[in-house]
């Protein structure tokens, strides 16, 4: 992949010089990068102006899938901070899941699949929210034909409406003194300012006026002492976007969930000893106490996906790794591991068993480039596969 200049207000991104499958990349399988629209990356340095070097603790992403904010939410969140990424439609939630796993990135996560409404028993839960609503898509026409053809007087009528019922829905989840960061891909006023003019009269909301370098060409507007920030894209390298941050000026401050008494550790040979690993359901998980502690408050009242890391289960004495033991940034694990080829790694990734040449049978970790790509079991002819099903390359 061939990579140009940074991204103005993010410098871990990067222009691609040349478009490409990256579906035919190992490294994308590996979660190496993600492939995001540049305007949405601004996130960063919005968080930068809200937190500095600090972090909230608890954090929503209520409309995630599939992925691209909430996995740059992730690198942004402290070590020790938990986010919920939440998507309301259950097949893009589980798009949302594949792309966590892919790219390993915290072990503080959980997924949900619920609809805003739900979040409203979880009072003040979280001192920062994230809200990338569904909107008319105005900003998406240069890039997508279908947007422009969706398009209707009625429809932006409509997605406001559902605007203002997500807003609504979820004010109470907000802490005092939370974030809420709201976007849009629409120019459409009625979902931009207007609708945070509307939020601030109907809640006890403070709009954020926001400072972007100038030469970002990032267009600010007022409107009756509310503010916004317009992405058009004849002026910013980017797509059309739309962003505003309130802050929740009632309350009675972040609830945070009391510890939970937990069961015994699992030991076993081929992971990492740990406090943290535990057999949930024949399945073994890593799951820090603060992510213990969340999903019990929360499990009540949402609809869990996924949670903590799944490392894989044990089949009679045979331990089988699960995929996300490959993808994780942190090695859970004492399997050996065999650096393969691009050739080989997308014969892999295809689903097709590998031709290995080793001289001991066993459960092995294929590497490209250095980075984790997924499992097989040398049999000592032959090898099996364990490249989820789903997961794998068709038709390239
Ligand atoms: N934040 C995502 C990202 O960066 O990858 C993109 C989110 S997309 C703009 C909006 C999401 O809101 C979609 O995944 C859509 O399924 C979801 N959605 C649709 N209707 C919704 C509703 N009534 N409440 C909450 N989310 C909804």
């Amino acid at each position: 992949m061939v990579v140009s200049n940074s991204v103005k207000w993010y410098d871990s991104g990067k222009f691609l010089t040349e478009k490409r499958q990256f579906i035919t990349d190992p490294l994308w399988h590996s979660g190496v990068y993600y492939v995001q629209e540049s305007s949405s990356m601004i996130l960063a340095d919005i968080f930068r102006q809200l937190y500095g070097n600090d972090s909230p603790k608890q954090a929503l992403d209520l409309c995630a899938a599939p992925g691209g904010k909430s996995t740059l939410l992730q690198t942004l969140l402290a070590d020790d901070s938990i986010l919920i990424a939440n998507e309301v439609i259950r097949p893009r939630a589980q798009i949302l899941k594949e792309n966590h796993i892919r790219l390993g990135l915290s072990e503080n996560l959980i997924i949900t699949q619920n609809d805003p409404r739900d979040f409203s028993g979880l009072e003040e839960f979280f001192d920062y929210i994230q809200i990338d609503a569904p909107c008319s898509g105005e900003g998406m026409f240069r890039k997508d034909k279908s947007a422009v053809e969706e398009w209707s007087e009625a429809n932006c009528q409509l997605c406001a409406e559902r605007q203002k019922r997500i807003i609504a829905d979820i004010f109470p989840a907000l802490s005092k003194d939370g974030f809420l960061v709201y976007s849009t891909c629409t120019f459409n006023p009625d979902e931009n300012e207007k609708l945070i003019d509307w939020a601030c009269n109907q809640f006890d909301f403070k709009s954020i006026q926001l400072n972007f370098k100038p030469e970002w060409n990032i267009s600010e507007v007022e409107y009756n002492g509310v503010f916004g920030y317009y992405f058009y894209p004849h002026k910013v390298e980017g797509e059309g976007l739309f962003v505003s941050v309130l802050k929740k000026e009632s309350g009675f401050g972040l609830f945070r969930p009391s510890a939970v008494k937990r069961q015994k550790p699992v030991l076993i040979p081929e992971l990492i000893e740990s406090e943290n690993i535990f057999n949930e359901n024949g399945i073994l998980k890593f799951e820090t106490e603060i992510l213990s502690a969340m999903k019990q408050s929360v499990s009540k009242k949402l609809n869990l996906v996924y949670s903590g890391i799944e490392l894989g289960e044990l089949k009679g004495k045979d331990f089988i790794p699960a995929q996300a033991l490959a993808n994780f940034h942190k090695e859970l694990h004492h399997f050996e591991k065999v650096e393969v080829d691009e050739k080989t790694a997308l014969e892999f990734l295809r689903g097709n068993d590998p031709n290995l040449d080793l001289d001991t049978k066993g459960i092995r970790l294929l590497t490209y480039k250095g980075f984790g790509l997924g499992w097989v079991k040398f049999l000592g002819n032959r090898s099996n596969n364990y490249y989820p099903k789903p997961w794998r390359i068709r038709n390239f």
